[in-house]
């Protein structure tokens, strides 16, 4: 440890009751009482001299204003204060998503069912819907790059793109994938469950906000400000389960003005499967009743089906 510097026996600070130095000093005296440790930092402070680390010693001798008269210390010369930090400069980090599959196909689904479409399938998903035929999507996937998920679906003759999953507002990455597409010309359609913030979505993007209804078992985890984001363009689903599901979905659409809010409520039933290929702990709802349901309510709901799954087998991937 460096040994304590020691107060010269006339240095004012070694009496409080004032200086005891008084009148300017040679250059030489005042070399031998700095060397001797005299106007330490500890000095600096009972001066009251406005030094706060860290400061500078810029090595020139000045008589303090005030406080000590005739006493002869160093200047300390204070940095700049610092600039308001400067904003992280943006990661170098390489953007990438985990990606469970990309496919051209015919859109099944929302008011663009029936016009060819790019679905970016993105991997993971925080929700266990009871009717989830997606469920290869939890875990399955390969990390790409954005740049390469990009170039791959502008290689696709469709300007369509459904980002979907899964849930693909989970992956943070998905922000600067939306963004890429539209900037290239491409009208994108989010899929996402409404159980995550979608505050950071591009406003070009279109939202398919599939509100979780009681009979999926998830309606808890839906994220309601998400409602008060919704833009014109917009659109919501609901699947439902059963008569319950409707009347709750009913409900939310008075409840929340949603006709209001969006472009389209879509009333999507569980699709019915063929005997022995039911999704597990969900039967399937009649798309005919289903109607009946909406044309009872008088609400301006819009049917929906899977519209893929009527032209291809229910069970195929990658449609
Ligand atoms: S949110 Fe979609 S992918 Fe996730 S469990 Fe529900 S249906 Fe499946």
């Amino acid at each position: 440890m460096r040994p304590r510097r020691r107060f010269h026996a006339r240095s004012p600070f070694a009496n409080a009751n004032g200086p005891a130095v008084a009148g300017p000093r040679s250059h030489a005296q005042e070399r031998t009482r700095t060397s001797k440790g005299f106007y330490s930092h500890q000095h600096l402070k009972l001066a009251r001299l406005p030094i706060s680390p860290p400061g500078r010693w810029v090595g020139s001798y000045t008589r303090p204003e005030g406080k000590v008269e005739g006493f002869y210390t160093r200047r300390v010369t204070l940095d700049a204060p610092s600039p308001a930090r400067e904003p992280s400069p943006p990661s170098t980090a390489i953007p990438r998503l985990r990606i469970n599959e990309i496919f051209h196909s015919i859109q099944g689904e929302s008011t663009w069912a029936g016009c060819p479409c790019v679905f970016v399938r993105l991997t993971g998903c925080h929700l266990r819907c009871r009717y989830c035929d997606t469920a290869y999507a939890f875990k399955e996937g390969d990390w790409r790059s954005v740049d390469d998920i990009v170039e791959e679906v502008l290689g696709f003759s469709s300007r369509l793109v459904e980002i979907t999953g899964g849930e693909p507002l989970l992956q943070p990455d998905v922000h600067p994938l939306v963004q890429r597409l539209c900037d290239r010309g491409c009208t994108v359609l989010i899929e996402t469950s409404g159980a995550c913030d979608t505050s950071r979505c591009d406003p070009r993007a279109i939202l398919i906000l599939d509100l979780k209804t009681p009979g999926s078992g998830e309606q808890h985890r839906t994220v309601l400000e998400n409602l008060d984001r919704l833009r014109p363009h917009d659109e919501i689903k609901f699947v439902v389960t059963d008569r319950a599901d409707f009347d709750w979905a009913v409900d939310m659409v008075r409840e929340h003005r949603l006709v209001d809010r969006c472009r389209a409520i879509l009333m999507s039933p569980v699709f019915e499967q063929r005997a022995g290929l039911e999704i597990a702990g969900c039967p399937g709802l009649s798309p005919r009743l289903l109607a009946e349901w909406i044309l009872e309510s008088g609400l301006p709901l819009r049917q929906q089906t899977q519209l893929h799954k009527l032209i291809w087998d229910p069970a195929t991937r990658g449609v």
